[in-house]
């Protein structure tokens, strides 16, 4: 029996930060067209903003205002229910709605810019519930900024189902957000060794697990075999799906998979990927500690990835860049 089959399933993948499920999306109620208008600036409803990926966050809150108190702008969308009563926005009840507001840029008649964060640097500071809610916000905010407009006709679409769908005025086309899968891939070899790449693009010493995004017509498995030939030059088999994050940088859904590799003389492909290594535990641990090689942060795929092989966390350094 290979190494690979005797791992575990991934557990940790549901905690993962930014893969929280934070509300009830209310699905059901998308579709009144009312909606919005009649939850804001009601009692149980609440507004979170979001501008160019920057929300504001108050002593490691989420803002969530009273709509009353704020303008409404443009584009709204109505985020859904929240699961549980909340202590840490004052007290807020389960079942209360959230709407987004999305703004052109930040504003600070509601909050300082300062206190404007992205989702990056706040996803390992923020609750679990409020790490949730962002994702989401970022994402459907995301693909309404750069879905404007009809692919058929070009023209400006409208805003529809509390801004889950756009709907194309002149020919009455509907467009939904969309995701791009993206396959994250752990390669052990037959002595457990790991393979990690460095990104032609990244600062010298930085490596991480090989990824890419699914081709269109492509299987999940298809995607990790051929992705980690390209960049690697090692075939690899019994892709095993260990579990998903979402990626909002600007729309990814990393879907993460561990894979055993056939041959072990890697090359890197020189284009995209600048260098790729074979790592023992200790060899990992020992560049780790001596920060000749940092790792990708905490909030990734690829860290549980790495922390699921080594079989516990790499917390020996202060690595560059994590929170
Ligand atoms: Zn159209």
């Amino acid at each position: 029996m290979s190494e690979t089959l005797r791992m575990p399933t991934l557990q940790s993948f549901g905690s993962l930060p930014l893969a929280r499920v934070s509300l009830d999306r209310g699905g059901d109620l998308r579709s009144t067209p009312s909606l919005i208008d009649e939850l804001w600036g009601a009692h149980n409803a609440r507004v979170m903003f979001i501008a160019r990926g920057l929300s504001p966050v108050v002593n490691g809150s989420l803002l969530l205002a009273d709509s009353a108190t704020v303008k409404r702008p443009v584009l709204t969308v109505y985020l859904g229910r929240t699961l549980a009563d909340d202590p840490d926005h004052g007290g807020i009840p389960a079942g209360t709605h959230l709407l987004l507001a999305v703004l052109d840029s930040v504003d600070p008649g509601i909050l300082d810019e300062d206190a404007w964060v992205g989702l990056r640097d706040a996803a390992l500071s923020l609750s679990g519930r409020d790490a949730g809610i962002f994702v989401q916000a970022a994402a459907i905010a995301n693909w309404h900024g750069k879905h404007t407009h009809c692919p058929l006709c070009g023209a400006l679409t409208e805003v529809v189902e509390g801004g889950w769908v756009r709907r194309c005025p002149g020919d009455g086309s509907t467009h939904y957000p969309r995701t791009d899968p993206a396959i994250i891939v752990a390669v052990v070899d037959n002595a457990d060794r790991l393979l990690l790449g460095s990104a032609a693009a990244w600062p010298t010493g930085r490596f991480s697990t090989l990824a890419g995004f699914v081709e269109p017509g492509e299987s999940l498995e298809a995607a990790v075999i051929r992705e980690v030939a390209e960049e690697s030059g090692i075939e690899v088999h019994s892709p095993q799906y260990l579990g998903s994050q979402p990626w909002p940088f600007p729309a990814s859904l990393m879907l993460g998979f561990i894979a055993t590799a056939v041959n072990t003389n890697q090359v890197p492909d020189g284009v995209e990927i600048a260098d790729v290594r074979w790592f023992t535990r200790d060899e990992l641990a020992a560049a780790v500690s001596t920060g000749e090689i940092t790792l990708p942060t905490g909030a990734s795929v690829s860290r549980a990835l790495i922390e699921h092989w080594f079989g516990g966390p790499l917390d020996l350094v202060p690595a560059e860049g994590r929170p």
